[in-house]
């Protein structure tokens, strides 16, 4: 079958021809002498796409949102059907080449760099969503994004949980858990899945549901075990249309005042309640405070059109420089939190985005001071830095805590914040690298050591890159034990090992 090749016109023999010298030991001698691109293209579907070095397509698939340790690939592969992705993986395997699956492209864990010379099978073009005629699942394409599945369903009377972030994928998070504003409601992204089409690694397509021991995997460290070309997960009628926001900015000195009040009056233990999301991050605002980071901070409430005042008055007394609010519906709050698809995150902008996350129970007001002030002051001192965040994520929990935590390899049910250091920066050598992994890490040391818990914990989806297996994956020796077994089961040539790949 033909294949379009990104770069039209380029037949396999110009292209290999036109390599600059220096590409030869590698790519020649994969793709043009043992083989060529056409090898591959005769093997899928009439609508699959085949993109090489300097097309625009190329460019595109392969810009990610953070650009540090980004996987090197030679050509990217659009399926265009889930066989697409088997003869892919196949193909690759015939010839030794690594591959990954690429779908939103912010997957910015530093492990994805251990991809050299390899194939990208980016995932654009299985995207349907399809709501099943019972009104309870809906079956999503492989590569769909979080905005479309929120505005299919929406326009249905349904909806599901799924990530914050309109051009964040499902699988992207979903195969790690996945955190979303109706996970108090409904569990994580990944505990809404029904069953799933997955390839494996040797290439065989297989549908696996709970019945399978791969399954556990699947919700919490799939990505480690195959690429999901569809999933078909659970969905809810939409119950609570209407959301509102109040949103506050305070400056440094409030730090103690604003962290202990979600302690006290939002997050109480672990007891927020179900229809409550609150977030708060720290940044730069020279308009506001020329010297500092401000906070900025919002509460978001289903089903409200103004913001319960039993909610927002101990912010409002601390006294904030700006505070805002506003109401609509469920689809707008990408919108309002900065996370739509014309919002910065969504931009791929050339930039270094690490993040070094910890998992916390509750807000230690000390800490969070000790925090501030060590970001405000290395962001004076390293300009460069100076576009950094610093994020404290907080989610209702009950829908995460009703799924037993042995039940699925997401560790962390009983953790109750996400937060992490942002640290964003041009990449301009390996001083300022050093210098933005050692703020990261000492920010979240402190913060670890004040938490009084036993381990690290690192949200998988958020992970810097050198955390350990135990970090992202839970410290219990079983489940450490469980994982391995799964992975010598069906990856035992390890080929999904890109990201935060279990040993
Ligand atoms: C702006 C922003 C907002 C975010 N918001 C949230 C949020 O609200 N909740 C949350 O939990 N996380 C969130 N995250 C973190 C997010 O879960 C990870 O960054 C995730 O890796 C992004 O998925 P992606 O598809 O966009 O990235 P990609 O880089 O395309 O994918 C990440 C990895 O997932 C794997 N993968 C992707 N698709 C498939 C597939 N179909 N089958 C098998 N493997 C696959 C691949 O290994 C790939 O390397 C956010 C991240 C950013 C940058």
């Amino acid at each position: 079958m033909e294949v379009a090749i990104g770069l039209a016109g380029w037949a396999m023999g110009s292209f290999c021809s036109s390599l600059p010298a220096s590409a030869h030991d590698t790519l020649l001698n994969r793709f043009c002498q043992r083989d060529s691109v056409s090898g591959l293209a005769n093997r899928l579907s009439s609508g699959a796409h085949i993109y090489l070095p300097g097309s625009n397509e190329f460019n595109l698939s392969t810009t990610r949102w953070s650009t540090l340790d980004a996987p090197n690939v030679t050509i990217t592969v659009e399926p265009a059907t889930e066989n697409d992705v088997a003869e892919t993986v196949k193909y690759a395997n015939e010839r030794g080449i690594p591959f990954i699956a690429v779908n939103g492209g912010h997957g910015a864990i530093t492990t994805v760099g251990g991809v050299k010379n390899g194939i990208e099978i980016w995932m654009r073009s299985l995207n349907k969503v399809a709501i099943a005629k019972d009104g309870k699942t809906v079956t999503l394409g492989g590569g769909v994004l979080a905005k479309s599945v929120t505005d299919t369903l929406w326009r249905a009377g349904k909806q599901t949980v799924t990530g914050g972030c309109e051009c964040v994928s499902i699988l992207g998070p979903g195969l790690g858990g996945g955190h979303g504003f109706l996970q108090g409601r409904y569990g994580l992204i990944s505990d809404q899945f029904v069953s799933m089409n997955l390839v494996r690694a040797d290439g065989s397509i297989n549908t696996i549901d709970r019945t399978s021991d791969l399954w556990w995997a699947m919700q919490g460290a799939g990505h480690n075990f195959g690429i999901v070309t569809s999933v078909t997960s659970k969905i809810y009628d939409v119950k609570y249309p209407n959301w509102a926001y109040q949103s506050f900015i305070f400056t440094g000195k409030d730090v103690e005042g604003l962290y202990g009040a979600i302690n006290d009056h939002l997050l109480k233990n672990g007891n927020q309640p179900v229809n409550i999301m609150e977030y708060s991050f720290f940044f730069n605002s020279p308009d506001i405070d020329p010297k500092n980071p401000v906070i900025m901070f919002f509460i978001l409430q289903e089903g409200a059109d103004v913001v319960d005042e039993k909610y927002t008055a101990p912010f409002t007394a601390l006294g904030p420089v700006v505070s805002q609010a506003g109401a609509g519906d469920y689809t707008q709050i990408p919108e309002w939190t900065g996370n739509a698809l014309t919002s910065p995150p969504c931009q791929k902008s050339g930039l270094v985005n690490t993040r070094f996350p910890i998992d916390l129970k509750t807000y230690n007001t000390k800490a969070q001071r000790e925090v501030y002030d060590l970001f405000s002051s290395t962001l004076r001192q390293i300009p460069a830095l100076n576009g950094s965040l610093f994020l404290f994520e907080g989610y209702p929990l009950q829908g995460v805590q009703a799924i037993p935590s042995d039940s699925t390899a997401y560790p962390f049910r009983d953790n109750h914040l996400l937060v992490a250091p942002l640290i964003i920066y041009k990449w301009n050598g390996d001083k300022l690298e050093k210098q933005a992994k050692e703020l990261g890490e000492k920010l979240r040391q402190i913060l670890f050591k004040a938490s009084g818990m036993k381990e690290l914990d690192t949200y998988v989806n958020y992970a810097f890159g050198e955390e350990t297996v135990k970090n992202w994956y839970g410290s219990e020796k079983w489940r450490q034990d469980k994982l391995r077994q799964l992975k010598d089961k069906y990856d035992p040539k390890r080929k999904f090992s890109f990201y935060a790949p279990i040993a």
